[in-house]
């Protein structure tokens, strides 16, 4: 078996790119940013650029401090290992992106167990986490701590109000549970509520944002928490080989993407409603009401499968990612503007009709 991953084919050109936010590019300002940053070497904290990345992103998301990590699954990774002993359990919704998006990491990392909860569009309620909590007891596994993800990525891009996440939290913390927030879209989230992501996160113990999905940035995503615990984190974060050296030039491109990138997110929630509104005419087409800058869709009803769309429309220069059998999902970012949207709808729909 090879797990490496397919080489694209690059004699098919891709013009409109809905497959991930991952994928959108630099541009060139945040090049330009990237290229006059200052660096040093990170691991022994002498980079300055991944020092002002971690000031700004700490006191953005309302935490003592923060640490750089190259990716959102390291980020999750060190908060489990950091969190949690062996053995313990982490409550997450089923649908979680650290229960089957990291490659089984939180068992052969952490040596966690994780509780999948139940629950509409990848949330579940304080109630339904009240619900799960054990009596202390030898023969259950000790639980350690509750994970929320902002946004739900499975879920449909969904929001978490801050009602629901202050409830969930308080249910956690009066049994002893901290709680991780995955934030890899948390700024879709905070422009989508019109809330700041200091309150979203107000009552988290630990939150990571991804700068590689809709901020735009080629690397890099930041774990927040105490003081305390960003210092214990960085023993995992030695471990796991996420200790870097001229991290500033990467860092650079974050804190621009922070600076400038995220109010736009506003147009690519637009985009994304635009996107279901065309979508959701076309015969056989069911849409998911998108919420930020995730739109699933449901292919069941034309008869033809995910994967038989999404292969019917790359040679016309269309990409989208298949989530099941029947499930896709579109997905609007930066490198997408609005016409492109109306012509990715005409597209699906010739693709369909043929
Ligand atoms: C993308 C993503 C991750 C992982 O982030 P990487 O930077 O790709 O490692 C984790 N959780 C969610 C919800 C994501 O969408």
């Amino acid at each position: 078996m090879s797990y490496e991953p397919k080489r694209f084919d690059f004699s098919i050109p891709v013009r409109i790119n809905l497959y991930s936010d991952t994928q959108s590019k630099p541009t060139p300002a945040m090049k330009e940013a990237m290229l006059s940053a200052e660096v040093g070497d990170e691991q022994g904290g002498s980079d300055p650029s991944v020092w002002a990345l971690c000031d700004r992103a700490a006191e953005v998301m309302g935490k003592e401090a923060a640490m750089f990590l190259p990716s959102g699954t390291m980020c999750n990774q060190v908060a489990l290992a950091t969190h949690c002993r062996p053995g313990d359990e982490v409550l997450a919704h089923v649908d979680a992106h650290i229960q089957g998006a990291e490659g089984g990491a939180p068992g052969a990392i952490a040596g966690v167990m994780i509780r999948g909860l139940p629950g509409p569009r990848g949330q579940f309620t304080a109630e339904t986490l009240a619900a799960a909590i054990t009596p202390v007891s030898r023969y259950s596994p000790p639980q350690r701590l509750v994970e929320v993800e902002q946004t739900a990525n499975r879920g449909g891009g969904t929001c978490w109000s801050v009602d629901s996440l202050n409830a969930v939290a308080e249910v956690a913390h009066a049994n002893g549970l901290q709680v991780h927030m995955d934030g890899a879209r948390l700024m879709n989230a905070a422009v989508a509520l019109g809330a700041s992501a200091k309150d979203i996160t107000a009552g988290c113990d630990t939150v990571w944002l991804d700068f590689t999905k809709g901020l735009g940035a080629p690397l890099g995503a930041v774990l927040a928490g105490s003081k305390a615990f960003i210092g214990e984190a960085w023993r995992w974060k030695q471990r796991l080989g996420g200790s870097m050296r001229q991290g500033g030039l990467n860092a650079a491109a974050c804190l621009y993407a922070l600076e400038h990138h995220v109010d736009r997110l506003a147009e690519d929630h637009a985009n994304a409603k635009a996107l279901a509104r065309g979508m959701a005419q076309i015969p056989g087409i069911t849409v998911e009401q998108p919420e930020t800058n995730l739109v699933f869709f449901s292919t069941e009803g034309t008869g033809m499968t995910a994967a038989d769309l999404a292969a019917r429309v790359r040679p016309m220069g269309l990409m989208f990612s298949v989530s099941d059998t029947y499930r896709g999902r579109a997905c609007l970012h930066l490198d997408v503007n609005a016409a492109q949207v109306a012509e990715a709808v005409t597209l699906m729909r010739g693709a369909l009709a043929a």
